[in-house]
């Protein structure tokens, strides 16, 4: 079954709310002719306002890079999933490896998430992923399982209908070190080998499953030519409009 590309661009902690809009101007011509995949970027939360407004009427989807659980109250210095879905996000990343191992985000706290960013009618973009630590001891299946068993824990195929999957190997993220094509691709089969198990084969089958840690414009074609990638999440090489739409566009820009 194809599945239809999904291509997210991960800004973390970078760029001002103008610094945001200078790049989306010089962004949206690049990739305007793009219709056979989804394009989503997300900004800081400062910047989501304004990125929506600056983004209406493109092919350039709206994301956020977490949420709390709660719609409301006495949580300083969090922002809710009510906020994001007030101000036009789409998709929300959740337990990205930053928010797992520099802020200690435990898979029962990713669960809420999903269960908060579904109420809003959001599209939850799970990330799962093993340590380099975890990958030489042979752990890496049993991680993977263990984050996508806990953090789906509950919920019906039919509530995660749109929900997307990214395979982030922490090892990878930040590092240069992309895995390989077949390293991906693995752990890609394993998942979606879970999904159909979890929930059922169609389930599995139309769940999106992206792969994140060091996508560049010279890596993307091979990463996408193996079944069961069906597109990246990209943190560093999203920050330059240029680069970013090479790998939107697969490395080509004519
Ligand atoms: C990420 O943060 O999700 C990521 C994959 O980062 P990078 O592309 O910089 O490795």
């Amino acid at each position: 079954m194809k599945r239809r590309p999904l291509i997210a661009g991960n800004w973390k902690m970078h760029k001002t709310v103008n610094e945001a809009l200078a790049y989306i101007e010089a962004f949206k011509p690049l990739v305007a002719d793009v219709s056979d995949r989804d394009i989503m970027l997300a900004p800081s939360f400062i910047a989501l306002d304004a990125c929506e407004k600056s983004l209406e009427g493109s092919n350039v989807a709206l994301g956020a890079q977490n949420c709390h659980w709660e719609d409301e109250g006495a949580f300083t210095g969090e922002v809710s999933p009510r906020m994001l879905a007030d101000v036009g996000v789409t998709y929300v990343i959740l337990g990205h490896s930053e928010r797992r191992h520099l802020f200690g985000e435990t898979d029962e706290m990713v669960r809420r998430k999903i269960e908060a960013v579904l109420r809003h009618q959001m599209i939850p973009i799970l990330c799962i992923g093993e340590t380099l630590e975890e990958r030489e001891a042979g752990k890496t299946l049993a991680v993977l399982e263990r984050q996508l068993k806990e953090g789906l824990k509950g919920f019906s195929a039919g509530e995660l209908k749109d929900l997307v999957v990214a395979y982030e190997p922490v090892w990878a993220i930040g590092t240069g070190k992309t895995a390989s094509p077949e390293q991906a691709q693995e752990a890609h089969a394993f998942v979606r080998k879970l999904l159909s198990e979890m929930f059922d084969e169609a389930f599995a089958e139309k769940t999106r499953i992206l792969y994140g840690g060091s996508v560049k414009p010279e890596n993307i074609v091979g990463l996408m030519a193996r079944p069961d990638i069906d597109g990246a999440l990209v943190g560093g090489a999203s920050l330059n409009p240029d680069t970013f739409a090479r790998i939107v566009r697969f490395g080509r820009m004519e």
